[in-house]
């Protein structure tokens, strides 16, 4: 995890209440709404509840950021948290818990830190990971079950581990995890990877990686620690175990969008319904990132969508202080 900063941490320390522009959520959207923000010289206040750089800081490699031809995933928050700073983004660690609109260019976020107030709203909290929800997967998260490699990844250094899922994320995660552990199964439902065919060549050419296909696991076995997975055939119906030391899910991702949901259409997913302009059925708020309805989340798109809710927040600001309100 990221090394949160003391100089950011707002606790106990007056915090300016009243911003133009309130994001929420400091990952690639959030952090840059905040420099579109700042560089039109609206006073931007970014909320971040864990650390800033969202999903990318559990990211071991980026190697698709244009210009950028690989990078970890921290160090590239890092970058953009600086890049935000630099164009005057206060950040707030805070979790935002409710947003009530009191009129036009009139936004009141409650926070675990107090009221704050903004004329616009970006909301850009983006995804979490989603659980299997099968027996013993709660008790084993943090001794065995993770979801974060490149968290806990160095914890299993020359054992065996497992890795849940067929998508980007259980790929990408997996080739890091390749060059710590002595042995890695990439468990997936089905033969057929949504995962990009350069990360499923690259893994499976590994000579301690072994191709678990067509089965799910339907257990997390363990007594003080994790031991085995039970896993089910989704062909044959046939069970079996393998032993693991450590077992990482990456089954997809679920949006954050509960706060918003009353401000913002959703669709059965709970992804925000919101078009290219980012704008919601509440003027002043705009969602970005991960947690939008489309059809690719790559860091690219969410850094596009918060450059696209900047622009579309400061025309927002504009209108109404036309309006004279
Ligand atoms: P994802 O693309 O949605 O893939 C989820 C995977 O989990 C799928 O293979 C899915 O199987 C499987 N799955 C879902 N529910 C399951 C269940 N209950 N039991 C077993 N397996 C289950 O999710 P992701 O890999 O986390 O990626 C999220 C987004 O981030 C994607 O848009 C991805 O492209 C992006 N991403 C990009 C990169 C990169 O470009 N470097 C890296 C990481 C992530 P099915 O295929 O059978 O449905």
């Amino acid at each position: 995890m990221l090394e949160i900063k003391l100089e950011d941490i707002s606790a106990g320390e007056e915090v300016e209440r009243e911003w133009d522009v309130a994001i929420v959520g400091g990952g690639p959207a959030g952090l840059t709404a905040a420099i579109y923000t700042g560089r039109s010289m609206l006073r931007t206040v970014v909320f971040e509840k864990l650390a800033v750089g969202g999903q990318i800081t559990v990211t071991d490699e980026v190697d698709n950021y244009p210009g950028v031809e690989s990078v970890k995933g921290p160090e590239l928050a890092k970058l953009m948290e600086k890049h935000a700073k630099k164009f005057g983004a206060r950040i707030v660690f805070a979790e935002v818990l409710r947003i009530r609109k009191e009129g036009e260019g009139r936004f009141v976020l409650e926070t675990t830190d107090g009221e704050f107030r903004a004329k616009a709203v970006i909301w850009a909290t983006g995804a979490e990971p989603r659980k299997l929800g099968v027996p013993g997967e709660r008790e084993f998260t943090g001794r065995g079950v993770s979801y974060c490699a490149v968290c806990d990844g160095p914890f299993f250094k020359g054992r065996t581990v497992a890795v849940i899922g067929g998508g980007d994320s259980a790929f990408t995660e997996g080739l890091y995890l390749s060059g710590l552990v002595a042995k890695l199964y990439l468990i997936h439902r089905r033969e057929q990877f949504r995962a990009q065919k350069i990360y499923v060549e690259q893994l499976r050419s590994k000579p301690n990686v072994e191709f678990l296909l067509n089965k799910v696991v339907v257990e997390f076995v363990g007594d003080n620690v994790l031991k085995a997975l039970r896993l089910k055939d989704t062909k044959t119906g046939e069970e079996s175990t393998v032993e693991v030391d450590g077992a990482f899910v990456y089954i997809g991702l679920r949006p954050v969008n509960d706060v918003v949901k009353d401000l913002v259409e959703l669709d059965e997913r709970g992804f925000a319904l919101v078009g290219e302009d980012t704008k919601t059925k509440t003027p002043g708020l705009f969602v970005a990132g991960d947690g939008r309805a489309k059809p690719l989340r790559q860091i690219v798109t969410a850094v596009s969508d918060g450059a696209v809710a900047a622009m579309m927040a400061d025309e927002y600001i504009r209108e109404i202080s036309s309006h004279g309100t």
